[in-house]
């Protein structure tokens, strides 16, 4: 009796406040799933894990990550958007949000429309890095020597779409060079295959980059930065050795499907502003060259915006360049 009696009194409060409501302020009550666009141990991996790990210690509940790589981070972002938005599934992704619209005649979603903003994460380099072995000294022997070899030089990205894609394609038509590329399902793999002598070069970001440059295992020419990375004093800009022009910095951002309750959003978002201040991320954040946003820019608002000038300033570039993706 007694239990009838709660059970109809649960009822009418979740038909009177909406179920959406009463969920959504009882979130999160079972595993939340991070789906990372890109193989595991990459750069992207790298910040999930860290960030899901923090996240889930705030939010009380597991978070897994799940690694949906493929068609250079494009397979990951369509299954989200398509997902429940309760949010039990949210998206983690870079600067690739917002390349794809202009590199991708197909694409089978709708970064600014399809999606609910949680926060920007962090902002992180990129490195030129090679082989071991790779003949160039420096960052003006490796223009020169891709120039000469154009035709046997490989450079390794994560496909089309990836960041390691957009910092080759930018450093190809800076030189005004084709190269070969050999495309991963993301620069973990590939920095594999680097460290095995198997490709010769890319352009990754310092979270997968700086600990096998520290520990000699592969060759660092230049950051794609305008100024020198703490974490990398001595690794001149690639602006410093002649390429005026070149600059690139990669962001991450969090999101759920459209249509993810508001309160649900706050909460992540909220969890995701801790996140960024626990002590652990930030140490790993700082060994890997990678800073987290300010507070004010891990908003929904802030990645909105950021995304939206972000696909202003890269579709006309990437138009420029003719790449795209059928
Ligand atoms: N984020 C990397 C890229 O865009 C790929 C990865 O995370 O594995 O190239």
């Amino acid at each position: 009796m007694f239990d009838r009696f709660w059970g109809i009194l649960v009822s009418l409060v979740i038909a009177t406040l909406g179920g959406s409501q009463v969920l959504a302020q009882q979130y999160p009550t079972k595993v939340i799933t991070m789906v990372v666009p890109f193989s595991a141990g990459g750069p992207t991996d790298t910040v999930a894990r860290l960030l899901s790990h923090a996240m889930g210690a705030t939010l009380k509940q597991q978070i897994i990550v799940e690694n949906v790589a493929g068609a250079g981070g494009t397979i990951a972002p369509a299954r989200v958007a398509k997902a429940t938005p309760d949010g039990y599934t949210i998206l983690i992704h870079h600067i690739g949000m917002s390349t794809a619209p202009a590199l991708y005649r197909k694409l089978p979603y709708k970064p600014l429309e399809e999606f609910e903003p949680i926060g920007l994460i962090n902002e992180v380099p990129m490195t030129f890095v090679a082989r071991k072995d790779f003949p160039p000294k420096d960052p003006k022997e490796l223009i020169a020597y891709v120039k000469a070899n154009k035709d046997k030089v490989t450079y390794a990205n994560a496909g089309l779409g990836a960041a390691s894609h957009l910092c080759g394609m930018l450093f190809m038509s800076a030189i005004q060079t084709d190269l070969t590329t050999v495309p991963y399902k993301g620069t973990g793999p590939a920095m594999n295959d680097l460290l095995g002598g198997q490709v010769d070069f890319m352009c990754d970001q310092t979270t997968n980059t700086t600990s096998q440059i520290k520990a000699g295992k592969i060759k660092v020419y230049a950051v794609t930065t305008k100024t020198r990375v703490p974490s990398l004093p001595n690794v001149p800009t690639l602006q410093e050795s002649g390429l005026t022009n070149f600059e690139v910095s990669i962001w991450h951002g969090l999101y759920g499907p459209k249509g993810t309750p508001k309160p649900v959003i706050a909460t992540l978002t909220k969890a995701l502003q801790v996140a960024l201040k626990d002590a652990t991320v930030k140490r790993r954040f700082a060994e890997l060259g990678t800073e987290p946003v300010a507070e004010k820019r891990a908003t929904p608002d802030a990645l909105r915006s950021h995304l939206k000038s972000e696909i202003e300033k890269w579709g006309p570039i990437i138009k420029k360049a003719g790449v795209y993706a059928d």
